[in-house]
């Protein structure tokens, strides 16, 4: 799957350079994938090409905001047609209005919207706002969930759960989160013995973006403690929000939460993030508010709503409405998920092929059945060795496959049946290969 192409730099000067730019070489730690750092030079449709002009069937899709695809006509379009008349000014404009109207009409929970930098500062300002309408301090969350990079949010993402991972966390922060199991009758106990809950926020396709799936009727039960202690129900639908359906995975299962956080597809792909909730409770978000003024909350943010961001976001969500692309991009990756199941099969090994809508998961290891994690906790499935891990996403990189981040991948509309094809045959290869390695076992 490669090809050669005039290149200015390779991409071992550019590590170099990156090395001595950037502290490890980085912006995101989830860039690096393999010992080999690839460095991007464009991407169109489902595919992307490094500066050296090698080709990837990518399977992390602008890191799941891209579901049309990479570089979709109308997305640039509308990015073309916009950069002239100013990318920014501050202003109130009409394609916010556009944009926010496009959101309410899409996300049940989406009576109000407020625009924001990036996904985290979503769930952020989600925390925030179920206190302030509360007057309550603490937020209830879920072992391994990512819910964003905030010292607000951070705490519980990671083993040990109740501490802040990592350092340089406000001292305290880890106090106002509190860290449980995906486990309905634990919520109940802790809403019920500790009067300080002002809301339960969590990833509506269960934790990193659905390798650790919900149990069963679990958003549901969220919703129905919610209403009987009197907390905010906060969906976090940064992976899931439009990529579920078009009304995320709340519109999907008819269950709406008091808040929803929105980023990647919300932006089409393009920096940015957006609050979604009831009108009653996004009221302390009015600067002018006379019935909530007692409770008010300050946010701000230069580029909030962005016309350069605004425009593809619209276009985008044009498209979403349709329908249309979830047809597409669920049947690859289901695709992609039952052929899967067959090399696991053929080859013998441990493990199971997975996941919802528009993604897949793989897991190595015993596993209930082919196509299941159940009973599984998130240390059982994200516990596989970093070095196992490494070492399939360098077999699969090395095959002209990028995925998303530990071993799955999401896939766009974008995507066809000729790139499921070969990338199965480069996941078959990268299974036999970590086999002749023993790095992975058989069952
Ligand atoms: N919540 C979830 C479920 C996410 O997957 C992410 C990012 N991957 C975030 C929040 C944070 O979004 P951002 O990276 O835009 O800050």
């Amino acid at each position: 799957m490669s090809t050669t192409a005039d290149t200015t730099q390779t991409q071992k000067e550019l590590w170099d350079k990156a090395l001595a730019t950037m502290p490890g070489g980085l912006s995101h730690p989830n860039r690096r994938k393999a010992d080999d750092p690839i460095f991007i030079s464009h991407g169109k449709g489902s595919r992307m090409w490094d500066v050296e002009g090698n080709e990837y069937i990518d399977y992390s899709m602008g890191s799941a905001s891209l579901l049309l695809g990479h570089a979709h006509p109308d997305v640039v379009k509308a990015i073309q047609e916009q950069a002239p008349l100013g990318t920014y000014t501050a202003s109130c404009h009409a394609l916010e209005v556009e944009w926010a109207g496009l959101i309410q009409e899409l996300i049940p929970s989406a009576e109000r919207v407020r625009f924001v930098a990036s996904g985290s500062e979503a769930t952020a300002l989600a925390a925030r706002v179920a206190r302030a309408y509360t007057g309550k301090t603490k937020i209830i969350r879920f072992q391994n969930h990512y819910n964003g990079w905030s010292d607000l949010t951070i705490t519980g993402s990671e083993t040990p759960y109740d501490v802040a991972p990592g350092h340089g966390v406000v001292p305290g922060a880890a106090e106002t989160m509190v860290v449980l199991p995906t486990d309905p009758a634990v919520v109940e106990e802790t809403l019920k013995a500790d009067p300080e809950i002002a809301g339960i926020i969590l990833e509506a396709s269960g934790a990193n973006w659905g390798s650790v799936p919900l149990p069963e009727g679990f958003l549901q039960d969220l919703r129905d403690l919610s209403d009987k202690y009197s907390v905010v129900l906060i969906f976090d639908e940064v992976i899931t929000g439009f990529r579920w359906s078009p009304g995320g995975a709340q519109g999907l299962m008819g269950i709406v939460p008091d808040m929803t956080c929105m980023a990647k597809i919300v932006t089409g792909g393009n920096p940015g993030g957006a609050l979604g909730g009831k009108a009653d409770i996004m009221e302390v978000l009015n600067p002018r508010t006379t019935t909530h003024a007692d409770r008010k909350v300050i946010h701000k943010g230069t580029f909030n709503g962005a016309p350069a961001v605004a425009a593809p976001a619209v276009a985008t969500l044009k498209i979403v409405k349709t329908g249309e692309p979830h047809k597409q991009a669920n049947a690859i990756a289901q695709k992609i998920r039952e052929g899967i199941r067959v090399i696991l099969e053929e080859h013998q090994v441990a493990g199971a092929a997975y996941g919802e809508a528009s993604t897949y998961h793989i897991h190595f290891g015993d596993t209930p059945s082919r196509d299941s994690v159940e009973g599984l906790t998130p240390e059982d499935v994200r516990g596989i060795p970093a070095s196992t891990v490494y070492a399939y996403q360098q077999a699969l990189q090395d095959r002209g496959i990028n995925n998303m981040s530990h071993l799955g991948g999401i896939t766009s509309a974008a995507h066809t049946d000729e790139d499921v094809e070969l990338t199965l045959k480069a996941i078959e290869g990268s299974i036999e290969q970590l086999m002749s390695d023993g790095v992975i076992g058989r069952s």
